[in-house]
């Protein structure tokens, strides 16, 4: 069985990726209703994501706590 997985060592080493993998919170900066993304980022060069829901946002401050949290992402 020796030298089973000896095979292209390392080769399946990748890097972590930094794309969001868990729902996370994040305020709209036009609306300031927190939404839940879970599906990353759309739109980078201006900080754009879509949310559970559907809508898209542009992110506030990360210290904005904003003022509501959308009721169709906290379903
Ligand atoms: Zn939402």
């Amino acid at each position: 069985m020796a030298g089973r997985h000896s095979k292209r060592p390392g080769l399946h080493v990748r890097i972590p990726e930094q794309s969001v993998s868990r729902p996370v919170g994040i305020v709209d900066s036009r609306t300031r209703v927190e939404h839940v993304v879970a599906g990353g980022v759309v739109a980078p060069h201006r900080l754009s994501y879509l949310a559970k829901c559907g809508a898209e946002i542009l992110a506030a401050s990360l210290t904005d706590p904003g003022r509501a949290r959308c009721a169709q992402c906290a379903r």
